[in-house]
C-alpha cells in the first residue's frame, strides 16, 4: 500500500512517521529543502535559524503528543520551561510560570485591582480545559463522520458522565462570554492580557475565541511547555530519522504541483520532476486547491455576510496571494531574526533572564505602541520576540508578530524592500523594549520574513492556522476528509489549535484514518 504525504512540517511529518511505522511505504513530497515547515528552520552563512516556533506543548509524560510519538520512540529530551515568557502589557507585565500555585500568585499580584475576580476566573477556565484535555487524549477528531473518528470518546462519557455535561454547557460559548459572566468584562489589563495569548495561540482574540479550546490553550503552560535543546527543528528531524529506518522515502525540493485521480483508485502526484502513483494522500500541505482537495462543498463556498464577523470567515481581498482558495482563514507572519554578541544586556541595566543561563529560551509577549501596530497591520495581536541560548558567542533573537497576508505580493522591489525596512524598524523598537541592547546598537546582522518569504519557501502566506471561532472549531470544523476519496487534509489549515501540537494530532487522525480505510493486508 502506497501512501503519498504531501508537506513534512509537523502534520505531514507525524502522519508519514506513524504510517510507516505501521508498514504503509510512505512517500513525503516536500516544496522546501529542509523538513518542519513553520516549525522547522533554514541556514545562513552556515547558522541555523528557527523557521517559527520555539515552545512545544504535550510533551510532558502522559500529554498529548508524548503519546501520538510513543511508538516512534523518538528519543527527545524536552527541557520543561518553568517560565517560558512574560507577556508585557501597555501598563504592566505578567510573568507565566508553569506551576499552578505560582501562576495563582502571579495572577494576584499582576491584576490587584481585580485579584479575587481573576482568580475565580482562571479556576473555572482551568477546569474546563481539564475537561478539553480529557476530551481529547480520548481522541475524537471532529467532524464526526466515521464511527472510529470517535477514538475513545463514548468510553470515557460512559465513565464521567459529567464531562458531558460541562463540555455541552460551554460548546457555544467564547472566552468574552466567560469574562464577562465573571464580572470582568471591563477590567482592560486582563483582556488585553488575553487578547495578546489568545491572538497567538488561536488567532483571535477573547470575543471571538471558542471557550473550549481557548481554555486548554491559555492554561497549557500548566501542563507543560517545553523546548529542545536544538531548537523545534530536532523533532522534525528525529521524525524523519523515523521515516526513513522505517523505510519510507522524503523527497526534498519536491513540490506537488497537482493531484490527478489514477487508473483504478488513488492519486498521482505531479511534480516538476515526474509523477507519483499512491493508492491514497494525506495533503498537509496547507494548499487545499491541490488535487480538488477542498474540504467539503459547504466549507468551499464563500462565507455568508452574518458569518461571526472574525478575519478568518471574510474572504481575502482580490489583491490576495494567487492560488490560495479564499475559505482558508488565517494571518501571515513578519519576523526578523538578529544575532547578537553574548553581552547584549551589558551595561544596559537590565537583567538577561535566567533562563538563558540555563540553555532555555525566554520570549516576551509585547503589547505594541498604536502606531507600530497599525504599521504590521494587526491592532490586537502582540509582538513576539524569543532569545535563544547563547551559540558560538552570540545570542539569537526572533521577533515575529501577525500581518494580514495579502499585499505583499505584485510590489515593485524597491516598493518591497521599503515596506520591509519600515517593518524591521516596528519589530526592533518594540523588541528594544525587553531587550535594551538593540537601542544602542546600530544594525546588527539580520534577516526579515514577510508574508511572501513564507510563501516563497514553505508555499503559503498565511501561517497562523484555522482561527478558533466557534463557527471554525465547533460548529464547522474543517476537519481531515477532502470529500475525495483516499484524500485526507492535515495541518493547522484544517485543525485548528495552537501550532505544532494541533498540527501534529492532526496528522495522527488522517494516519488512524488511512489505517482504518487502506487497512494492510
Ligand atoms: C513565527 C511563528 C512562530 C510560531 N511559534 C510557535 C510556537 O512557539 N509554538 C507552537 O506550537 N507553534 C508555533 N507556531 C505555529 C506552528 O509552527 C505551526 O502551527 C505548525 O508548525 C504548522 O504545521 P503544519 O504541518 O500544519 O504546516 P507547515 O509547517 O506549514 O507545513 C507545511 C509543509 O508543506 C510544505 N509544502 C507546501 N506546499 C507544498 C507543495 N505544494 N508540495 C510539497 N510540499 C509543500 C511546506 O514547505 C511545509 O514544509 C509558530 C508559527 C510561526 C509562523
Amino acid at each position: 500500500m502506497k501512501i503519498g504525504v504531501l508537506g513534512a512540517g509537523m502534520a505531514g511529518l507525524a502522519a508519514a512517521a506513524l504510517l510507516a511505522r505501521q508498514g504503509y511505504a510512505v512517500t513525503v513530497l516536500e516544496k522546501a529543502f529542509y523538513p518542519g515547515g513553520s516549525a522547522g528552520f533554514y541556514m545562513r552563512k552556515g547558522k541555523r535559524f528557527p523557521a517559527g516556533a520555539t515552545i512545544l506543548f504535550g510533551l510532558e509524560p502522559g500529554g498529548l503528543l508524548d503519546e501520538l510519538f510513543r511508538p516512534l520512540e523518538l528519543g527527545l529530551r524536552p527541557r520543561p520551561l518553568a517560565h517560558p515568557m512574560d507577556v508585557v502589557l501597555s501598563d504592566r507585565t505578567v510573568r507565566v510560570l508553569a506551576g499552578r500555585d505560582e501562576w495563582e500568585q502571579e495572577l494576584r499580584r499582576a491584576f490587584p485591582e481585580r485579584g479575587e475576580a481573576v482568580l475565580r476566573f482562571w479556576r473555572r477556565l482551568a477546569t474546563i480545559a481539564e475537561s478539553v484535555h480529557e476530551l481529547t487524549r480520548a481522541e475524537p477528531a471532529l467532524p464526526l463522520r466515521r464511527a472510529y473518528q470517535l477514538g475513545r470518546l463514548p468510553v470515557l462519557l460512559l465513565r464521567r458522565p459529567e464531562l458531558a455535561a460541562r463540555l455541552g454547557r460551554y460548546s457555544l460559548w467564547t472566552v468574552g462570554q466567560l469574562l464577562r459572566r465573571c464580572g470582568l468584562e471591563d477590567y482592560r489589563p486582563l483582556r488585553e492580557f488575553l487578547d495578546l495569548q489568545l491572538m497567538d495561540a488561536a488567532q483571535v482574540g477573547a470575543e471571538q475565541a471558542a471557550l473550549l479550546p481557548a481554555s486548554l490553550a491559555l492554561d497549557i503552560y500548566r501542563r507543560g511547555s517545553f523546548a529542545l535543546p536544538g531548537g523545534t527543528g530536532e523533532l522534525a528531524e528525529a521524525l524523519e530519522a523515523r521515516l526513513l529506518a522505517d523505510g519510507g522515502e522524503l523527497r526534498r525540493r519536491e513540490e506537488a504541483l497537482r493531484l490527478e485521480p489514477a487508473d483504478g483508485g488513488g492519486w498521482v502526484a505531479v511534480t516538476r520532476r515526474g509523477e507519483h502513483r499512491f493508492d491514497a494522500v494525506v495533503n498537509a500541505t496547507g494548499r487545499l486547491e491541490l488535487g480538488l482537495g477542498q474540504p467539503d462543498a459547504a466549507a468551499a463556498s464563500p462565507p455568508s455576510e452574518e458569518a461571526d464577523g472574525s478575519f478568518g470567515a471574510e474572504p481575502l481581498p482580490e489583491t490576495g496571494l494567487p492560488g490560495l482558495p479564499a475559505d482558508v482563514g488565517g494571518w501571515g507572519a513578519v519576523r526578523l531574526d538578529l544575532r547578537l554578541g553574548a553581552e547584549a544586556f551589558a551595561g544596559t541595566g537590565a537583567e538577561p533572564p535566567p533562563e538563558l543561563a540555563h540553555g532555555l529560551p525566554f520570549a516576551w509577549q509585547i503589547k505594541p505602541s498604536p502606531a507600530n501596530a497599525a504599521l504590521i497591520g494587526d491592532l490586537e495581536g502582540p509582538v513576539y520576540a524569543t532569545l535563544h541560548p547563547e551559540e558560538d558567542g552570540e545570542r539569537l533573537l526572533t521577533v515575529s508578530a501577525h500581518a494580514p497576508a495579502a499585499g505583499w505580493t505584485g510590489l515593485q522591489r524597491s516598493e518591497y524592500a521599503a515596506r520591509k525596512r519600515e517593518l524591521s524598524r516596528a519589530l526592533r523598537e518594540e523588541a528594544a523594549r525587553v531587550v535594551p541592547a538593540l537601542r544602542g546598537m546600530g544594525e546588527p546582522a539580520g534577516e526579515a520574513g514577510t508574508p511572501a518569504t513564507y510563501e516563497r519557501f514553505i508555499g503559503k502566506a498565511r501561517v497562523g492556522g484555522t482561527p478558533m471561532t466557534v463557527r471554525e472549531a465547533i460548529l464547522r470544523p474543517r476537519g481531515l476528509f477532502s470529500g475525495q476519496p483516499r484524500l485526507y487534509l492535515a495541518g493547522e489549515s484544517v485543525y485548528p489549535g495552537p501550532g505544532t501540537l494541533s498540527s501534529a494530532l492532526s496528522g495522527g487522525y488522517a494516519a488512524r484514518a488511512v489505517m482504518r480505510e487502506q487497512p494492510l493486508r
